[in-house]
């Protein structure tokens, strides 16, 4: 039989059998391995994706075969180490993804073997595990007594020096400032404009503010609340909203992931329902609901309904847009933006929606980079991975600091956490161009002129 390369047909994502006992069997995940990191060992598409391929291609070269064959299956674990999932392989790259008969899901292949991996237990799983707590993590560093205890001692060589010992977080590595006057709390209560629903926007908002927003950067979720107020959209913030469950699903640790779908999905759904569009403001959250959950809950109609209710923030503008119901009186120029596509906003198959919004505003220049800078949630601060994460990025690093009309004014990424990290690539440069760090939310802000 003829084998095609690709098909004709459009890429589909089996759901993840996890509940099965099956996939928490090693011997079978590491067949599996096995055939599939044959096809890929003939393949090498993905060599300059991340670090799992070309530590995948090191051991096949290294072998006393030349071929898998060769590689111990003891050392399959250090392909599966360097994965972070980002799905880019799977969703830009790969020919033989379902419904080619190879049937090759390298991230969700990747997944099963660091749910076996956290299931037996790894020297790191509590440091991984404090990591990816990052709602508990939030309550507790956001208190205001202990908030600038924390903040402090993330800029302090010594802390940091303890911390990586400790609890193997890379001395070197940007860790988040945490904010007393968290998102959640602080937001100001929607005007009740009238719901105008278009027909590919609902006219009401639900703001799924995330971790990193509420307790981190919640400037971010103030800017969008500006934004949708300029708009006359009426908005809502999701109630009792917890993690969701994308640090956890990285892990492997899937009961956890479950855990939070229980805590979030029925208000969610209630939401989804009553006609609102629920905007994500990290990438990696809207991806949780649109596609990991989806996957790992397909009979769950309450998931299934959430799905169809998310929304990227900028997806949801460009469909307000297209509705001829988005302002577009911005009235403050951005001048030259380096504007970089997060990987889990690229896996979202929306196209580069947030580049078009902002090349709305006059005079903005945006130069688009889409490579995945390495940052990767929680993967690369982690000691043994970090100068991985920095090697990665530096490709983006080189192309953000190139911008076409001039240096860059602006470096932005709809992930804020790849902003920082690309930040700080960035002023290694042997050049430091000194752009200012943006979300791109926080962009559309400024250009509307809005105090
Ligand atoms: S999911 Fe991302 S990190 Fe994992 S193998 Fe694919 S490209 Fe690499
Ligand atoms: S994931 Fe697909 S495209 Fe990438 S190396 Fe493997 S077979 Fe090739």
């Amino acid at each position: 039989m003829t084998k095609r390369e690709g098909s004709l047909e459009a890429p589909t994502r089996h759901p993840l059998d996890w509940k099965s006992p099956s996939f928490y069997d090693r011997d079978s995940c590491l067949q599996e391995m096995e055939r599939v990191f044959d096809i890929c060992h003939g393949c090498r598409r993905c060599v300059s994706l991340c670090n799992a391929f070309p530590s995948l291609f090191d051991l096949v070269d290294e072998s006393a075969t030349f071929e898998v064959d060769g590689v111990a299956k003891d050392d399959y674990w250090k392909v599966v180490d360097q994965c972070y999932l980002c799905d880019v392989c799977y969703l830009t790259k790969c020919p033989y993804v379902p419904p080619h008969d190879w049937n090759v899901d390298f991230p969700h292949l990747m997944l099963r073997a660091k749910a076996i991996q956290f299931k037996e237990g790894t020297p790191t799983k509590f440091r991984d595990s404090t990591l990816s707590a990052t709602d508990r993590n939030g309550k507790l560093a956001s208190i205001p007594i202990v908030v600038h205890a924390v903040n402090r001692a993330n800029r302090m060589p010594l802390a940091r020096g303890l911390m990586e010992r400790a609890l193997g977080v890379h001395r070197d590595a940007w860790l988040p400032d945490f904010d007393s006057r968290t998102f959640r709390r602080t937001a100001a209560k929607s005007v009740d404009y009238p719901v105008r629903d278009g027909e590919r926007s609902p006219g009401k908002v639900a703001i799924f503010s995330t971790c990193f927003v509420n307790y981190n950067e919640p400037g971010i979720g103030h800017d969008l609340i500006a934004i949708l107020a300029h708009n006359e959209i009426p908005y809502v913030l999701v109630s009792g909203e917890a993690c969701c469950g994308m640090p956890k699903l990285e892990l492997g640790d899937l009961d956890a992931v479950e855990k939070l779908k229980n805590q979030n999905i029925p208000q969610l759904a209630a939401l989804a329902r009553d006609g609102y569009a629920i905007l994500g403001l990290i990438p990696s959250c809207a991806l949780m609901f649109k596609q990991e959950l989806p996957l790992m809950f397909p009979d769950d109609a309450e998931v299934q309904a959430v799905r169809a209710a998310m929304f990227d923030p900028f997806e949801y503008f460009f469909a307000r847009r297209r509705d001829g119901m988005l302002h577009e009186d911005f009235n403050a120029e951005l001048g030259r933006v380096s504007y970089h596509v997060a990987c889990h906003t690229r896996v979202q198959n929306m196209g580069q929606k947030t580049r078009e919004i902002l090349e709305l505003v006059s005079g903005a220049k945006v130069h688009t980079v889409e490579r995945c800078s390495g940052h990767a949630g929680t993967w690369g601060v982690k000691k043994e991975f970090h100068e991985t994460a920095m090697k990665i990025g530096r490709p983006v690093f080189n192309s953000m600091a190139e911008h076409p009309d001039g240096p860059p004014q602006w470096i932005a990424s709809d992930c804020a956490l790849a902003g920082h990290h690309i930040q700080q690539g960035m002023s290694g440069l042997e050049k430091p161009t000194g752009p200012r760090l943006a979300h791109p939310i926080t962009l559309l802000r400024i250009a509307y002129g809005l105090a």
